[in-house]
């Protein structure tokens, strides 16, 4: 997928417009592969938007009659959008303002409160992703403690309230791996619907690479490496890679090549 091209998805079509099919969504975000052609959606039924001249909706099943994909094997915005939207729903949050009972209207777009009739709409919450090279222009890949020895990406975490981007970059760079970072720049950024995230993709610069130091909490490896040196690990079999999907791994590449 080319996150950076504007989408082909039009998330407010007219009412009534054109032919409809529909995607079910299980409970752990699973998107149908094979869609409910021609079905007519349902009240409770979340519109996802126009594309390629079909009205797609989203809706939620137990059991889907197909086997699901997810957004990691099927980088599409169908896919994300409806696993994002369903999975909204599905948590039925309360009313911001007075903790009421909300419901689903403008077909799945926006929850309202029964109460005061607050609109909630949905959220995303920001993550940062940061690709972390020194001036001999080796690349920092660093293992978080829940992953398998030898799979390494860059480093990542949650904005925190009240902070910028360029902040979150260097506050995680400083707490996961003690790296003082400069010249912060975006690069990019991906839905990441595990469940609402919004990858914010950066590449930074570190002056002094010596006072790298891995929180053992977080990350529990860490490393520069020029790319000769990841080439060769990734022909030996001793790294591996985010997959091909992630802005992770677009950051890794864009260094690469
Ligand atoms: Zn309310």
């Amino acid at each position: 997928m080319r996150w950076s091209v504007p989408s082909k998805l039009l998330r407010t079509p007219p009412e009534g417009e054109g032919p409809t099919s529909v995607l079910e969504v299980d409970l752990a975000g699973g998107v149908s592969t094979v869609p409910l052609e021609g079905e007519t959606p349902r009240e409770e039924d979340v519109l996802v938007g126009l594309f390629d001249g079909v009205v797609w909706y989203a809706r939620a099943a137990e059991r889907p009659t197909a086997p699901v994909t997810d957004f990691r094997r099927t980088p599409t915005e169908l896919v994300a959008t409806a696993s994002a939207l369903v999975r909204w729903h599905a948590g039925a949050p309360r009313c911001e303002v007075c903790h009421g009972p909300t419901r689903s209207v403008v077909r799945g777009q926006r929850r309202q409160c029964d109460d005061c009739g607050a609109l909630l709409f949905y959220r995303t919450d920001p993550a940062v992703i940061v690709a972390i090279t020194d001036e001999a222009d080796r690349l920092l890949l660093a293992r978080q403690r829940t992953w398998a020895v030898g799979r390494v990406s860059v480093i990542a975490g949650f904005v925190e309230p009240g902070e910028s981007l360029e902040q979150a970059c260097a506050r995680e760079a400083l707490e996961e791996v003690n790296l003082a970072l400069d010249s912060i720049r975006y690069f990019g950024s991906q839905p990441w619907p595990f469940p609402r995230s919004l990858m914010l993709g950066f590449t930074a610069r570190v002056n002094d690479p010596g006072t790298l130091q891995v929180d053992g909490f977080e990350i529990v490896e860490a490393d520069f490496l020029t790319k000769r040196e990841l080439e060769e690990r990734l022909g030996q079999g001793k790294v591996t890679l985010p997959g091909p999907a992630s802005i992770g791994r677009a950051l890794i590449d864009s260094w690469r090549h």
